[in-house]
């Protein structure tokens, strides 16, 4: 149940300055996963980041990369969706403050660094948390 929404911003976030940071890896398959996925982060007034994957299959811009050949980020929350937590995006990530992973494989290394671990489909899990959101937002 979420408690408090901290921003309501929309619009594109630098990842630099976002206290929340949701990024969108392989496991979101095609455009529609990411516009699911940057669903969540409009909802959440969050900046919106990208594993290599997504920005290799051309569906994410490069400045929007989480990782050692991409941006270095630490904000308040950091919530890796669909994305396996492979070494090079943990180097871009580790150091936020509040890790939450929504992987579907319950081995996925991302669940190694999060704080928070949903084991899910995301195109379940996702719909669900926005609407989460939306009821904490109307309350
Ligand atoms: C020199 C070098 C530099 C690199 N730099 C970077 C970098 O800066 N940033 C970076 O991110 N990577 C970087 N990489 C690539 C890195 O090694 C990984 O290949 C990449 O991070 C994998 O992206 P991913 O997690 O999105 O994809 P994958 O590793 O393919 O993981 C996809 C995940 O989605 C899950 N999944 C699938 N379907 C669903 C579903 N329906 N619901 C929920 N979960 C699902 C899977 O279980 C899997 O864990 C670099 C690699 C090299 C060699």
């Amino acid at each position: 149940v979420i408690k408090e929404l901290i921003a309501d911003a929309s619009g594109d976030i630098d990842l630099a300055d976002a206290n929340i940071i949701i990024s969108v890896g392989r496991g979101a398959k095609d455009e529609a996963g990411v516009e699911l996925v940057k669903g969540l982060a409009d909802d959440l007034g969050a900046g919106f980041g990208s594993s290599r994957a997504m920005v290799d299959k051309g569906f994410m811009a490069h400045s929007k990369q989480v990782g050692q050949t991409g941006k270095i980020v630490s904000p308040t929350l950091y919530m890796a969706i669909g994305i396996s937590g492979a070494i090079q995006h943990l180097a871009g990530m580790g150091g936020s403050k509040v890790i939450l992973a929504v992987n579907k494989d319950p081995e996925a290394p991302i669940f190694n660094v999060a704080d928070y671990g949903i084991v899910g489909d995301l195109f379940e899990v996702v719909p669900i948390l926005r609407e989460e959101i939306k009821k904490a937002k109307s309350s």
